[in-house]
């Protein structure tokens, strides 16, 4: 038995963060890398938000506040859970903490034993399987196909259900897919999820404002209210408000829940940011609009990327309804050799090969539990997004 715990030899780093710094270190070392494994908009923090931290840094907002948010900040986020989602919350049912992931992280380890299980539609965000596993839970993937949109089918759901299924996590729009639910498609899970009343529900929202093709956001809580009690409505500032660095996620649930989760961050990082805290007041109540011209880039992005990846030998894919992800799968690549004589046997070989060969840094499905696939974030300009997909058409073209 060696110094580190036992409970760290269960999970990996973060392989979205791994590819995302590997990429950098190329750049760094001055080699020609596109990197689209980022998760997060290349899109500056909106003007106003800034201001306000400005604000708050002259004020003296200096100093510790409550452990899981400052009363001016629930108040706007109870708000805003209202305005854009029809839940009621009350301030004592919201947490805030240093990003969705911290959120997630406490909702997790505040409830999980050995021996639970928790269901994750898959493919799903890598984080997600390494913090159960972290509390000793078990993941349970159910899958999702990109015939049926990647969106989970209600009798996969309902055969994944056991006696120790203790949370389904759920996440709408999609990291890693993209893909997105309707009510109606929603309201065919939460038929089943009413079924089984030992059934926790953690809906990640973080993509809620990046969603296109008029399709309209819905969340779990929302489409039943049957569920409200045993739903925690997880979000945060970083996607929608281009706020990644600021670190603040947020979420609305059960007062019980709530109070352990604060429990646990009492004794890890305490409060989030005060500064953050009162830019995101800014955030949340301030103008909106800007949401809508970032979006309109991202379509036409996403429609530029999927059209010339469509082009590219061996790769199909989908159009994702939001996030800023597409999701190709590369089973056409699979037992093939590259330029360089790699043998690509996996999705994992295959995105090695396509930053070593080309230099264009993506994820590996197999990270988001959905081989053989690869994820690519078009969160950046037209141009360079061009020059990557040529680059990938060039790989998947030579691959013999
Ligand atoms: N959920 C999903 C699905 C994500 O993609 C991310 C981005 N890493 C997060 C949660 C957490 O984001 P953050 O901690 O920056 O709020
Ligand atoms: N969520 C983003 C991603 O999937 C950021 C990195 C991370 O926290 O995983 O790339």
């Amino acid at each position: 038995m060696g110094f580190i715990a036992d409970s760290l030899n269960r999970i990996q780093p973060s392989a979205t963060i791994a590819v995302s710094t590997k990429a950098r270190q190329l750049k760094a070392a001055g080699r020609d890398v596109i990197s689209l494994s980022a998760g997060e908009p290349d899109f500056d923090t909106p003007e106003n938000i800034k201001a306000a931290a400005v604000q708050a840094l002259a004020a003296g907002k200096t100093k510790y506040t409550d452990v899981d948010g400052i009363p001016e900040l629930k108040a706007a986020i109870v708000r805003k859970f209202a305005r854009d989602n029809g839940l009621d919350y009350k301030p004592s049912q919201i947490s805030v903490g240093t990003g969705g992931k911290q959120v997630i992280y406490n909702a997790l380890l505040a409830t999980l034993n050995p021996g639970d299980e928790v269901i994750l539609p898959a493919p799903c965000w890598v984080s997600y399987a390494d913090i159960v596993l972290l509390a000793g839970a078990t993941p349970v993937f159910a899958e999702t196909t990109a015939q049926h949109g990647y969106r989970l089918k209600p009798d996969v759901l309902e055969a994944a259900i056991t006696p120790k299924t203790k949370w389904l996590i759920f996440n709408s729009p999609s990291n890693p897919t993209g893909s997105a639910y309707s009510w109606d498609e929603m309201k065919l899970l939460t038929d089943v999820l009413l079924r089984h009343e030992h059934v926790w529900i953690m809906s990640d929202d973080i993509y809620e404002h990046l969603i296109y093709d008029g399709l309209k956001f819905c969340t779990p809580a929302q489409v039943e209210p049957g569920l409200f009690n045993r739903t925690l409505t997880v979000n945060g500032l970083s996607k929608a408000y281009c706020m990644t660095g600021w670190r603040l996620g947020y979420a609305g649930g059960p007062e019980p829940l709530i109070n352990a989760m604060r429990k646990l961050q009492s004794q890890s990082t305490s409060n989030p940011c005060s500064i953050t805290q009162w830019a995101a007041v800014e955030a949340l109540d301030g103008p909106q609009d800007f949401i809508a011209q970032n979006n309109a880039k991202f379509v036409e992005r996403r429609d530029l990327v999927v059209s010339m990846l469509n082009q590219a030998k061996g790769l199909s894919c989908p159009k994702p309804e939001g996030a800023f992800y597409v999701y190709p799968s590369c089973a056409g690549a699979i037992g093939k050799t590259s330029a360089s004589g790699v043998a690509i046997n996996t999705d994992e070989d295959f995105v090695t090969a396509l930053l070593e060969e080309e230099g264009v840094a993506v994820v590996h499905g197999a990270a988001f539990a959905g081989s053989p696939a690869f994820r690519v974030s078009y969160a950046t300009s037209k141009d360079v997004l061009e020059d990557a997909c040529h680059r990938i058409q060039r790989f998947c073209g030579n691959l013999k």
